[in-house]
């Protein structure tokens, strides 16, 4: 029995053996294949990997840089925006060259350093100092910390709606009846405004681009209005809410002209800096910088344009 029976099985086993084999042989070779090409495609993804990573690490280096470079292409646009600007009324248009020059002369001179005897006093990267205007939009996602003014429904900047109440304060305890009559407006508020002043010229039959350029002569693009800050505050008395020129004739007037400065506040759009600000006179308009910048900035007679470029 033990000679016998092996004996055929074994042959038999050794052909089915064989068979065997081949196709393990066979198999393995395909999973050695597959193993290969599995470990190539994983070479591939790792290298795509690396040169993303690489690309990414290049370009947020890039990023830290050309912040100034992403201001000055938005300011060119906007800029050429505002020489487009029909040279009607307003006496804006035909004065963005003249403030894009003292921003100009801000980078290198140090004639307009001589210009600012107070510069020591005032630091450039103050947040109180920002600038906005038809050149120099906010930043994008700039929304300040808001506080609603005592005796009123208007919000301004915590720090800013601090220094106006304790004005309103001192002004009205002297007989006075000052108050805000507009404070802080959203970008999306600006935005509302802006289109409804485009629709208003479009009515009166101007083209889409036409009705733009002359909104922007009346309306502050969306983002370049002081009041998209939080800082700005448009001051009234109770008997003239107007907003209007006549306003330097109340003694509310008279009274921010003495002592805004004290309390941080300054004329932002004066009547003889109507070429440089691009903004006709407001003697409504007044923005917080902080009591030492105010004082400093009203000492030496520049308006923020100015006294900034002096700065930097
Ligand atoms: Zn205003």
């Amino acid at each position: 029995m033990s000679n016998f029976q092996p004996s055929r099985p074994s042959r038999q086993m050794s052909a089915s053996e064989l068979r065997l084999r081949q196709k393990l042989r066979e198999k393995r070779r395909k999973q050695r294949q597959r193993r290969r090409l599995l470990l190539l495609v994983v070479i591939i993804i790792v290298l795509i990997g690396a040169v993303f990573l690489v690309g990414k690490l290049l370009n947020t280096s890039d990023k830290d840089k050309p912040s100034n470079a992403k201001d000055s292409s938005s300011q060119s646009i906007s800029s050429s925006q505002s020489t487009s600007a029909q040279t009607d009324s307003s006496a804006s248009a035909d004065t963005s060259p003249q403030s894009q020059q003292t921003e100009q002369n801000g980078e290198s001179s140090s004639q307009s350093q001589q210009m600012v005897d107070v510069s020591t006093t005032t630091n450039t990267n103050d947040w109180r100092m920002i600038l906005a205007n038809k050149n120099t939009p906010l930043p994008e996602g700039y929304s300040p910390e808001l506080t609603t003014l005592q005796d009123s429904t208007l919000q301004m900047q915590t720090e800013a709606a601090e220094a106006f109440d304790q004005m309103r304060e001192a002004a009205n305890a002297t007989g006075l009846n000052l108050m805000a009559c507009s404070t802080y407006r959203s970008v999306e508020r600006q935005t509302e405004l802006f289109n409804a002043e485009i629709e208003k010229w479009k009515k009166q039959g101007m083209s889409q681009q036409q009705a733009e350029e002359k909104a922007a002569t009346v309306v502050m693009i969306p983002g370049c209005s002081e009041h998209n800050t939080g800082l700005a505050v448009d001051v009234g008395s109770i008997t003239n809410q107007r907003v209007e020129e006549d306003f330097e004739k109340e003694p509310e007037f008279a009274w921010l002209q003495q002592h805004a400065a004290e309390y941080g506040f300054i004329l932002r759009y004066p009547k003889d800096k109507q070429a440089i600000t691009g903004v006709t006179y407001e003697p409504w308009h007044y923005r917080y910088v902080g009591v030492e910048n105010a004082k400093a900035i009203k000492e030496s007679g520049l308006c923020l344009e100015e006294y900034l470029a002096g700065q930097s």
